[in-house]
């Protein structure tokens, strides 16, 4: 089971996304047992999971993915006694958030148990844990019996995978197991927020919204810098997110402005002056102007469900990377309800190129 060797054969089994065939996952959840790594569905994006308590397994993630060993890792569970295993201290509002949007796309960030590795924290003493509302993913993590350590299935530094055809892409005989399960359901990660502090604090938003935490949980979060995705005093808010994240082979600008007609007008002047194979990421409600004007250009989904542009993001990025564009121009999203996660990941894509 060790890549070393360049012998693993990835198996890639069909798993149905609504009713999970119970064979399936018990052969998959054996292979979790056994210390071996599986790609696996959430409705946020496909994670590479392992044991949350077998630190040779934990590393090979690292190894496997080339991720930096300070970048923490998830932990996903399927009931609240696995969140008591792996947390000694829960503040009562990690149990109000889990009552309100557990199973969900929200990640608690709270003060590890010892049993939790330091490989799985990045050396920190918090982890952070999320119960996914995906089918496949909580059963199993239930039928594993333990907790699965996972970060996204792809290489470091890449967008995410949202379907497994993006995992084999970037993890084919690296890992053992792949569950192929379809698109995922919201296409960006969660949300994470940290519990630790009196004033709980959003380290990266996602599909859970802090509007929806303001207005179900009643609480107000503190919404730092680094969420939205502007990188000066990452490093000490939130590790892992110092580096460079999500992003396309492809040079990234991200194009703003007061009203859509100049965004559009920044874009298509980027176009005509960049002497270089370019696509502009444009919606559903601009795509025409650019088509007018000779300008290459895809839609990612309408203005007028945020959902839909975060859904396609990742796999549109890829698909730049595919057709060989040197220069993305993408436009930008009001920063509202999943349009701060949308302009999070699209800055750190860019790597803060905005216009
Ligand atoms: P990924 O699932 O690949 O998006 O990676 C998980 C992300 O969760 C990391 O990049 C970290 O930023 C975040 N994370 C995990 N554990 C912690 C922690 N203990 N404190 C703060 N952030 C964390
Ligand atoms: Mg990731």
């Amino acid at each position: 089971m060790d890549e070393e060797m360049n012998n693993i054969k990835t198996r890639i089994i069909r798993i149905d996304p609504i009713s999970p065939e119970e064979n399936k996952i018990k052969e998959v959840s054996e292979v979790i047992k056994k210390g071996g790594l599986v790609a696996f569905p959430t409705e946020t994006v496909y994670g590479l999971g392992a044991n949350c308590y077998d630190e040779d397994a934990i590393l090979r993630i690292f190894r496997v993915k080339g991720r930096p060993p300070d970048n923490p890792l998830i932990v996903h569970i399927s009931n609240l006694d696995m969140l008591r295993e792996v947390s000694e201290e829960i503040p009562e509002l990690a149990y109000r958030i889990a009552n309100v949007a557990w199973p969900g796309p929200i990640t608690v960030v709270m003060k590890k148990s010892k049993r939790v590795p330091y490989a799985v924290t990045g050396s920190l003493d918090t982890v952070a844990v999320r119960m996914p509302a995906h089918p496949v993913a909580l059963k199993l993590i239930d039928k594993s019996e333990v907790p699965i350590a996972a970060p996204s299935a792809n290489l470091s530094g890449k967008p995410s995978p949202t379907n497994a055809m993006h995992v084999i892409t970037d993890l084919f005989n690296k890992i053992d197991t792949i569950i192929d399960s379809g698109e995922t359901f919201f296409g960006v990660e969660s949300t994470i927020i940290d519990v630790t502090r009196d004033v709980p604090i959003l380290l990266r938003p996602g599909p859970f919204t802090v509007e929806e935490l303001q207005e179900k949980i009643g609480i107000k979060v503190e919404i730092p810098k680094v969420a939205r995705g502007i990188s000066e005093a990452e490093k000490a808010l939130a590790p892992g997110m110092k580096y460079r994240h999500y992003a396309p082979k492809a040079k990234m600008v991200l194009v703003t402005g007061n009203c859509i007609e100049e965004i559009v007008t920044k874009a298509i002047t980027i176009s005509r002056r960049e002497r270089v194979k370019s696509i502009v990421l444009s919606t559903d409600e601009t795509l025409e102007y650019y088509v007018q004007e000779k300008v290459a250009a895809i839609s990612l989904g309408t203005r007028k469900n945020l959902y839909s542009i975060a859904k396609n993001l990742y796999s549109k990025l890829r698909e730049c990377d595919e057709k060989e564009v040197e220069l993305i121009i993408c436009e930008s999203f009001e920063e509202r309800g999943i349009g701060l996660a949308i302009m999070n990941r699209l800055r750190k894509a860019s790597g803060g190129k905005i216009v």
